[in-house]
């Protein structure tokens, strides 16, 4: 294969970068400003620090670091030497570490300083042969070593079937399980959407999110380097400093907690956000009240889109045209989406479904679990994502929930969703989580857990109230038979509710007494 046939996504990405070598590419916090031209050599000197520690192209290289450019130079060095890179999120612990050491059984592992006793005792278990570290400040040995290197490296061609990166899901329900893409897996995405989104000369994205998962990492990074843009990179997500930095940018993605506490600052205005172009939201579902406040009080229409891990973005609302709160809009463009019953016919229009979905961004599969990559993909190739949705008639799908969160109570389907829309829509109430509590004789019962808003009397709302505001609004096996009310609902990096959190606690019993006492007639009314 000749260079020009080289599917590697630096190359791919690299079309994008501006002639100017020092356009500025990272504009970091402390006013450090990274050029595309010493990206483009850092990213050098890490992929010749790689090849001599023996990585091979197809070798996978963990990584448990704090989000910094040094982060991103190994991430591009990675890609450029061939590596698969696998990033961890920092919150995750020995169990999790000791897993994917085990599994991915990585060449290298890049540490924080302050785990590397930890990393030590779990690489030395896992015999990953080369551990180093990277400090916050972008310290330690991995850019001490990097620094020795080269600044120039030729890019070495990968298929694009060939890996660049296994990110483990994010479990919120089970084990997490490697899911691998390619090269060409990722390059598909960021073209598509980089196209779709609009991204234009003098863009400049506010860059907040972590760059362990596929949002920061790949659809927020990607369509920026393919754009030649400046990013404003912060380590992390703060409202205050985000409503402060709008007016140098003009592009946002977030998950949407993101947005909840946007709006909860008073800086948050019209005036703050003129100078933005698009506001993006997903990882999670976006609440059709902050979608609604957020365009009042800012004049822009958030921009929702769905996907996963296993494949990166799958639908988007429209750039061009109407994006409805509450959908995560159209298949993107090259990707097709079928919703099926559980047998696999599609279903009606408007009816609830499982979505399926088939494009070049959907992965290559769970690594080194072939049996789950075949049970999980369709005969005619499309991936079972594991969530339920609806198309309404102009195409737009709405995302119901997980699968796997689905209620059978008495035999009958309930969708937390719908319960969880009817319950925050009773005044009082601030958010809802909707979990199937096992019982004998039911197989589950519908359960919520409440966010109420307390008044200056103290506690506004009841079990009791919130029980009867729901009868006869929706059929008796609906209504949740118990309400269990919380400061704050549980929920991971990516602002998803981790409703195996709260199944765990109702199991256990770990919980504070419900606000009435459980209450057999309720079950009858099924
Ligand atoms: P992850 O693999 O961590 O990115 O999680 C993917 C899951 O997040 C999807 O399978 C959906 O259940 C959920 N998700 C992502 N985007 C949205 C969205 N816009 N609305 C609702 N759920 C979403």
């Amino acid at each position: 294969m000749t260079s020009s046939g080289n599917k590697n996504l630096y190359t791919v990405l690299q079309v994008g970068f501006p002639a100017d070598s020092d356009a500025a590419c990272l504009l970091l916090p402390n006013n450090v400003v990274i050029s595309y031209g010493i990206l483009h050599q850092e990213s050098a000197r890490y992929a010749n620090l790689l090849v001599s520690l023996g990585v091979q192209p197809g070798d996978r290289v963990a990584v448990q670091v704090e989000k910094t450019a040094a982060a991103v130079f190994l991430y591009l060095g990675c890609l450029r030497a061939g590596a698969v890179f696998l990033p961890m999120n920092v919150a995750y612990q020995r169990h999790e570490i000791e897993h994917f050491l085990d599994d991915a059984t990585p060449r290298l592992f890049v540490c924080r300083p302050e785990s590397r006793a930890l990393a030590g005792e779990l690489a030395a278990k896992a015999c990953v042969p080369h551990l180093l570290e990277l400090g916050d400040d972008g310290g330690g040995s991995l850019a001490g070593s990097a620094a020795e290197h080269q600044d120039t490296f030729a890019t070495v061609i990968r298929r694009g079937e060939d890996l660049a990166a296994i990110l483990y899901t994010s479990g919120t329900t089970g084990r997490p399980k490697g899911a691998m893409l390619s090269h060409g897996n990722l390059a598909a995405n960021a073209q598509v959407l980089h196209r779709l989104w609009g991204f234009r000369s003098g863009d400049v994205l506010l860059h907040m999110l972590p760059i362990f998962h596929a949002h920061g990492l790949f659809v927020a990074i990607h369509c920026a380097l393919l754009n030649g843009s400046p990013m404003l990179f912060e380590p992390r997500f703060d409202a205050g400093r985000a409503v402060s930095l709008l007016p140098r940018a003009t592009v946002f993605m977030g998950v949407p907690t993101y947005y909840v506490r946007l709006l909860a600052e008073s800086g948050l205005t019209r005036q703050q956000c003129a100078g933005m172009r698009l506001f993006i939201s997903g990882s999670a579902p976006l609440l059709k009240e902050t979608f609604d406040d957020f365009k009042t009080r800012t004049g822009h229409t958030i921009l929702e889109r769905y996907g996963m891990t296993e494949g990166g973005m799958f639908t988007s609302n429209p750039y061009d045209d109407e994006r409805r709160g509450g959908t995560v809009g159209f298949p993107l463009p090259g990707t097709t989406i079928r919703i099926v019953d559980d047998a696999g016919t599609p279903v009606k229009t408007g009816e609830v479904g499982n979505i399926l979905v088939k494009g070049d961004q959907v992965f290559v599969g769970y690594w080194r679990m072939p049996e789950k990559t075949r049970e999980e993909f369709t005969e005619d190739g499309y991936f079972k994502t594991g969530d339920m949705g609806r198309l309404d008639d102009n195409g737009y799908i709405t995302i119901i929930g997980r699968s796997r969160d689905l209620i059978i109570t008495g035999g009958l389907n309930v969708y937390p969703k719908e319960i969880e829309e009817m319950v925050d829509g009773i005044p009082g109430v601030v958010e809802t989580a909707v979990i199937g509590r096992p019982d004998p004789d039911l197989g589950e019962v519908v359960t919520a857990v409440v966010v109420r808003q307390r008044n200056e009397t103290g506690v506004s709302l009841t079990e009791t109230g919130i029980i009867s505001a729901l009868k006869g609004t929706i059929a008796g096996f609906k209504v949740p038979k118990q309400v269990y009310f919380v400061d704050e609902l549980p929920r991971n990096t990516m602002g998803k509710v981790q409703k195996n959190v709260l199944q765990q606690k109702v199991l256990s019993g770990n919980w504070a007494a419900p606000a009435e006492a459980y209450d057999e007639g309720r079950i009858r009314d099924n």
